[in-house]
């Protein structure tokens, strides 16, 4: 996720309110999978994620915890599973009760996780940004040589 990203399309406001699975699973209005199918967005937004297509990834969804972006889904996918080989170290799969029975301690521990996540994928967008910015810099002052 770039700030870029942030900038064009403000639904990415919208991951304050995913750690709620209700907000996650109204997010899969156009989700281009049916009921036979292993991924629906039942088990979607259980397995963490919520729904943010682009034109070119029509099935693009991103973990609200690790934010982590997965697409090309097939039919037969097991949401949770393809979370797990993805993402191992998410602190959202580590929970192992539903999010109506954590106790207020837990659920800002994973809120703290959260937003220690979000800041890391600010910073290496930054990182990366910055890195091009000084190479694009490097051959203008080369050319001037
Ligand atoms: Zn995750």
């Amino acid at each position: 996720m770039t700030n870029e990203q942030e900038e064009r399309d403000p639904k990415q406001f919208r991951d304050y309110s995913m750690n709620l699975k209700s907000n996650r699973l109204a997010s899969f209005q156009d989700w281009p999978f049916d009921a036979n199918c292993n991924c629906t967005p039942e088990k979607m937004a259980e397995a963490g994620f919520y729904h943010c297509p682009t034109e070119q990834e029509p099935d693009l969804v991103r973990c609200y915890m690790c934010y982590k972006e997965l697409d090309g889904w097939e039919p037969h996918d097991e949401p949770r599973e393809e979370h797990k080989s993805h993402s191992s170290g998410c602190a959202f799969l580590s929970v192992k009760k539903s999010e109506t029975d954590l106790t207020i301690e837990e659920y800002f521990r994973l809120e703290g996780q959260r937003q220690q996540n979000r800041l890391m994928k600010i910073v290496q967008a930054k990182c990366k940004e910055f890195r091009s910015q000084a190479e694009k810099t490097r051959d203008e002052m080369e050319q001037l040589a």
